[in-house]
């Protein structure tokens, strides 16, 4: 298959350290316990939003040994989430959830292009109360990634305040 060129990889990711710190060392990692992790997880697949997006309902968690390398992953072809042994993080949880409905949209779309951010923002809101959703928009904005307006309830309060509806 076509390499497919994932042209805001660096943008998105230095946004994200932004907003919430460089979760991707331990040090920083905001762990919650890891049944807390999996109440999430299923609270995110019962969400409308999840749902409106076509998320599929077959989708998977579990907690996998991945040498260091990732805080998380995401296979498409097996409809499988793994998180590694200390990354029980909302934050780390949305970003792969994230890739999971990019690719439910299409295949084709770039790994954190705008579809994967409009997600991940949308997700963080949603899900991910001890996160500042707004200064994720704003670090977005800072570095220029492309997303698209989100379009949940909170969004739509936050775009009425601002006057653009
Ligand atoms: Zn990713």
């Amino acid at each position: 298959m076509r390499k497919i060129y994932d042209h805001q990889k660096t943008k998105y990711q230095h946004a994200a350290i932004d907003a919430f710190g460089d979760y991707m060392t331990v040090d920083s990692a905001l762990a919650i316990p890891q049944q807390d992790i999996f109440v999430l997880f299923e609270e995110i697949k019962d969400s409308s939003y999840f749902k409106e997006w076509n998320g599929d309902a077959r989708l998977q968690m579990t907690f996998a040994n991945l040498e260091g390398k990732y805080w998380g992953l995401y296979h498409h072809e097996t409809l499988a989430v793994y998180l590694a042994h200390d990354s029980a993080d909302a934050r780390i949880l949305c970003h792969e959830v994230a890739h999971h409905l990019s690719y439910q949209q299409a295949l084709d779309v770039p790994h954190h292009g705008p579809t994967f951010c409009t997600h991940f923002l949308n997700l963080i809101m949603l899900f991910a109360d001890a996160c500042d959703s707004e200064l994720l928009r704003s670090c977005f904005e800072e570095h220029k990634v492309e997303y698209y307006f989100p379009r949940t309830v909170k969004a739509q309060q936050l775009r009425k305040s601002m006057g653009l509806v």
